[in-house]
């Protein structure tokens, strides 16, 4: 059977193309990642064949199972909700973590950095619906908890992360992002200690071409390259 991952990801990135036009920006600045979970492994090989070069992953054993099978040729990131016990194998896997949203599971990743001899790379996540279904900071809250987990030294804030809640019409979707670079221009002022904010994460199959127009760096897509995931059980 003749798989689209490789047409679907064409489109994607051609619409990225046009957003990034349309937003004056460069689209060398925009790096689509590819979120695999109910993925089977033929499919993510063909989207590296493609030239995906960040995989998305929601859970650590999946991910554990993958990156042995495929390899760190491509980069590994952690977007799902992750509990504090997963942090010892969460740094090992990891080349970046999107889903730092609690002062706790910050302590712990540190901790479990320190212990392996490295520095983690994560980014904030920010809860900008204030939806009380979503994970991530409360928006109020960001702030302080970017200046808290700055001073854990095994940890390395690269930017933020957010998830805009479900619309019909993706151009609802924009406040939340543009929430989202706001908060960003705003921790850039405070020029905290050690904490860069090069990634903006944000942007799914969805609402990504609104995400571009609103400065995302990192935008996590699933289903415009995988189709539907089959419904959960
Ligand atoms: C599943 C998921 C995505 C991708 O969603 P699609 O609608 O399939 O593009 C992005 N971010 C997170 C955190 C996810 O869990």
């Amino acid at each position: 059977m003749e798989s689209k991952v490789k047409s679907n990801i064409e489109r994607v990135r051609s619409a990225i193309g046009g957003a990034a036009l349309r937003a004056g920006r460069k689209d060398s600045n925009v790096r689509l990642m590819a979120v695999t979970k109910t993925v089977d492994d033929d499919r993510i090989m063909e989207a590296i064949e493609a030239g995906i070069d960040i995989i998305g992953e929601s859970y650590v054993q999946e991910a554990k199972r993958k990156i042995e099978k495929m390899g760190r040729t491509i980069e590994w990131h952690m977007i799902g909700y992750l509990q504090s016990n997963k942090a010892k194998y969460a740094v090992k896997l990891f080349d970046m973590i999107h889903s730092v949203g609690r002062m706790d599971l910050a302590v712990e990743l540190d901790r479990r950095a320190a212990a392996a001899d490295l520095v983690t790379k994560i980014l904030i996540e920010v809860n900008t619906s204030c939806e009380k279904t979503k994970s991530g900071v409360p928006y109020t809250e960001a702030m302080q908890l970017v200046k808290d987990v700055s001073a854990l030294n095994n940890l390395s804030i690269q930017g933020l992360m957010t998830m805009a809640p479900w619309f019909d019409d993706p151009e609802d979707a924009r406040p939340y992002f543009a929430s989202l670079r706001e908060l960003r221009d705003r921790i850039i002022d405070e020029n905290v200690n050690r904490v860069e904010m090069r990634e903006l994460s944000m942007g799914m199959s969805g609402d990504y071409e609104v995400a571009v127009e609103e400065g995302a760096t990192i935008l996590r897509v699933g289903r415009s390259i995988f189709g539907e995931r089959p419904i959960a059980k």
